[in-house]
């Protein structure tokens, strides 16, 4: 079923934990990284879903950034080329892997928190 689903386009290998992936993802249109690792491929260019880019090189996921409407968004960073990409939750995506970037992603926060324009508040602090 996955290799027919593999040739048909409607699925990927994950570049992380090689898994085969089905695009499908549930709320959201575009899935664009593995709900069980989190690691993404570098296919979009300007417009999340526009699959434009060339690089194609890995993705990890580097940190957790939330949104004002509390929304968490995966900060995914390529490997090849450094390009920094933020990119919705979906509704299958492993809590246990978000928790634990969110955790360790915490010096990194301020690089996530400048691409959504949220408040860093390590100034806050005396
Ligand atoms: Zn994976
Ligand atoms: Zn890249």
């Amino acid at each position: 079923m996955k290799l027919i689903a593999l040739q048909e386009g409607r699925a990927f290998r994950c570049l992380g934990c090689k898994l085969d992936i089905s695009w499908d993802a549930p709320g959201t249109t575009n899935r664009n990284h593995c709900p069980t690792c989190l690691t993404s491929k570098h296919v979009d260019d300007r417009m999340p879903g526009d699959r434009a880019s060339a690089c194609l090189g890995r993705m990890d996921a580097i940190a957790i950034a939330s949104r004002d409407d509390g929304e968490w968004l995966v900060v995914h960073e390529c490997r090849a080329c450094l390009h920094l990409s933020t990119n919705r939750v979906a509704g299958d995506d492993n809590p246990l892997a978000l928790l634990r970037i969110a955790v360790s992603g915490l010096p990194t926060a301020s690089i996530a928190a400048s691409l959504v324009g949220g408040a860093y508040t390590e100034k806050d602090k005396r």
